[in-house]
């Protein structure tokens, strides 16, 4: 099972994903590569892994991500090293990766993606969120909410719809959600009962 994540700029994925690792052991987070630069508060290697764009470029031409796109004027990509690291230790990957990089790894990974589009309650709360954040300026503001309006074209391929209103709620949808998965037929190898 790989877990896969998508959500506008702003609706929380962030903090949901945090709530939900808390009460979700087996679940790791996929830290991505990325070219954008560290923001206070980051940790290399935690949050991201941080390169330059000639690093960028050398995984790409060495064919180290599963999936990479441009998002908001950065690169951003999803290494196997990371992903088959995960597997190996028996963990459930979680990967944060916009539409673009969504739909490239629910083609490539068909049944093992549990999918989720986490949504805003409205417009005016994903602007409140993202002035909220204090992270970004006025102009960036407004580039991500045009951003937004174009990634939630892409919601109707995610298996699951999640409205981040209340937290508390929106991570107990979504543990409910990895409980059903875990017990479907699939999910097992074989038969409990031989
Ligand atoms: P994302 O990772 O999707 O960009 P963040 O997790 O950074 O979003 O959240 C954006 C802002 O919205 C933050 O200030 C965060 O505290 C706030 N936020 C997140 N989820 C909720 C919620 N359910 N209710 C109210 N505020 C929220
Ligand atoms: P931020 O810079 O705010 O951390 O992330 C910006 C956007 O990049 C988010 O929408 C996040 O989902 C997306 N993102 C993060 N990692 C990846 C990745 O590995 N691949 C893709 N395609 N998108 C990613």
């Amino acid at each position: 099972m790989i877990v896969l994540i998508t959500g506008p700029s702003g609706a929380g994925k962030s903090t949901f994903i945090a709530g939900l690792m808390a009460r979700r052991p087996e679940l790791e987070f996929s830290v991505s590569t990325t070219t954008r630069p560290i923001r206070p508060g980051e940790m290399d290697g935690r949050d991201y892994d941080f390169v330059d764009d000639a690093g960028f470029d050398r995984l790409v031409a060495a064919d180290a991500f599963v999936e990479w796109a441009h998002v908001h004027g950065r690169r951003y990509g999803t290494t196997r090293r990371r992903l088959d690291e995960m597997t190996r230790a028996g963990k459930v990957p979680l990967l944060d990766v916009d539409v673009q990089g969504g739909v490239s790894v629910i083609q490539q990974f068909g049944d093992a993606i549990v999918s989720v589009f986490l949504f805003p309650p409205s417009w005016e709360e994903l602007e409140r969120r993202l002035r909220s954040r204090g992270t970004d300026t006025e102009e960036a503001i407004a580039g991500r909410l045009k951003t937004a309006r174009a990634e939630v074209a892409f919601a109707p391929r995610y298996t699951y719809w999640i409205v981040n209103d209340d937290l508390e709620q929106a991570v107990d949808r979504m543990t409910a959600i990895l409980t059903a998965e875990a017990c479907r037929s699939r999910s097992f190898p074989a038969p409990p009962l031989e």
